[in-house]
């Protein structure tokens, strides 16, 4: 069988890395002028590089060819050991999901005890999934970076950086922290382009574009998705054998539906989704498709362009931008999203389709805040912390939440002292002090209403223009 594409494309170099320069510059730098850390923290999503990088540090620390920026040769005998990931016995990998304890910590204890195998050479503990392991494997590793051993460098890569804050907070204080991007869909496809003309594949954009979105940020899902397309066939990598491959669903299937959705059509849903189901489809992978596409259309709606769909599916999605509003796409995107949980579980997830997308098609249009306000003459109820800039764009808004904010008896100072127009700060905490406040007992009064506001004018002459010129009745 043939090497995998992640493994035989993996990056030699700080360079190669795709898309994470902000750290692969400075590591290489760090290497460069001889200030290496004794620790490092890799946080990022999965696919992104994070044990690449690890690795690619271990080999320039411990590269018998070292180029003056920094880059390992890739070349030598302790590059290619440390790459291909086979034994060297300066570099230690170790999958903290399956080595959790405390057991482990101490042994990592001991053996970070023992010096590099030469007088030039690094020892590097490479900790993946890092946030796995337990607070008495932390406090382990807090007494071997308060005193680290010479020529001793710890990478820990994670997930989940959150986790290791409340499990070991003094150990991250010790740790370089270096945040990898999410790769994005364009990055995806010129890379899967350049692993694919070395391998003299041809591709189809379209085709790679889908593998990358399936990939979902994740440069080695991509690579992984593109082996198995690969495996399927002949010549070109084509839309169609992508779909095959991955068992996803054409994107005309999508543009219909939301054809569907956009004239209210409720009753054609079920032939279509029982075609689809007739298809074969897998209807979680189905769901995610439809909310990449309802995502596409939110943003052509938003700013008249989205990335990683096909033109042909950018001209479907603009046909349709003045039938939906913002507020439409995000109340589907959020049906759709409080449904997945139980998705994956039901027996009943053709039904459980059917009934989204019939309601997708009868829901009502949201009409804007403006019309509402306009409409009721009442104001809005109150809200979180609103600053200066909305108040100047909506002052109908502000206003109207100003006058309505809960006021706490009991609470000093009920009102703080005039501050400053620009002073966004206080105005965020007395905002947040309403809404906090709001389980509290509330006294809403015409006199508490008018006081409130007339120190919001005194605070803000942008706001007291507004309010002379709008018509102040609207608040009562
Ligand atoms: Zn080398």
């Amino acid at each position: 069988m043939s090497l995998a594409l992640a493994r035989k494309y993996r990056p030699k170099s700080f360079a190669g890395v795709a898309v994470q320069s902000h750290v692969s510059d400075t590591l290489r730098g760090a290497i460069a002028r001889g200030r290496v850390a004794h620790g490092y923290l890799l946080c990022g999503p999965r696919g992104t590089g994070k044990t690449t990088l690890a690795r690619v540090l271990a080999m320039a620390l411990n590269c018998e060819n070292k180029a003056s920026d920094g880059e390992p040769c890739g070349e030598c005998n302790s590059c290619t050991r440390i790459w291909s990931g086979s034994s060297s016995m300066d570099v230690v990998e170790i999958d903290a999901a399956s080595n959790r304890g405390v057991d482990d910590a101490r042994d990592l204890r001991e053996r970070a005890m023992y010096a590099p195998s030469g007088d030039d050479r690094y020892k590097v503990y490479i900790v993946d999934e890092a946030h796995m392991l337990t607070r008495e494997a932390w406090n382990a590793l807090l007494k071997i970076l308060e005193e680290p051993p010479p020529r001793v460098v710890f990478v820990f890569a994670t997930t989940d950086p959150q986790k290791i804050a409340q499990a070991a907070a003094p150990v991250l204080s010790r740790l370089q922290r270096f945040d990898l991007k999410r790769i994005g869909t364009s990055e995806i496809v010129k890379r899967l382009q350049s692993v694919l003309g070395s391998e003299d594949i041809g591709a189809v954009p379209d085709a790679l574009a889908m593998i990358a979105r399936a990939a979902d940020g994740s440069m080695r899902d991509a690579l992984s998705l593109t082996d198995q397309v690969i495996s399927i066939g002949e010549g070109p990598i084509t839309s169609g054998r992508v779909r095959e491959a991955l068992g996803l669903v054409a994107e005309d299937e999508y543009l219909a539906i939301i054809d569907l959705i956009a004239g209210h059509r409720a009753g054609e849903m079920f032939e279509t989704i029982t075609r689809l189901a007739d298809g074969g489809v897998d209807f979680a992978v189905f769901l995610s498709g439809l909310a990449d596409m309802l995502r596409a259309q939110l943003a052509v709606v938003l700013n008249g362009k989205a990335d990683g769909i096909t033109p042909s599916a950018l001209v479907a999605l603009t046909a349709h931008r003045d039938d939906f509003s913002p507020g439409d796409l995000l109340r589907m995107l959020s049906l759709l999203s409080g449904i997945e949980p139980q998705f994956r579980r039901s027996s009943q997830q053709q039904l459980l389709i059917e009934m989204l997308l019939v309601r997708f098609a009868l829901l009502d249009r949201s009409i804007s805040l403006e019309e509402v306000l306009q409409g009721l003459g009442t104001p809005n109820g109150p809200q979180s912390s609103s600053p200066p800039a909305a108040i100047r764009a909506r002052p109908y808004q502000t206003l109207a939440r100003a006058a309505e904010a809960p006021v706490q008896v009991e609470k000093t100072p009920l009102y703080p002292e005039p501050q400053p127009a620009q002073s966004s700060p206080d105005w965020k905490s007395e905002f947040d002090q309403s809404s906090k406040s709001s389980a509290n007992t509330r006294l809403t009064t015409e006199a508490v209403r008018e006081e409130r506001l007339a120190r919001l004018r005194a605070q803000d002459p942008v706001l007291d223009a507004a309010v002379r010129e709008l018509d102040l009745d609207l608040l009562d």
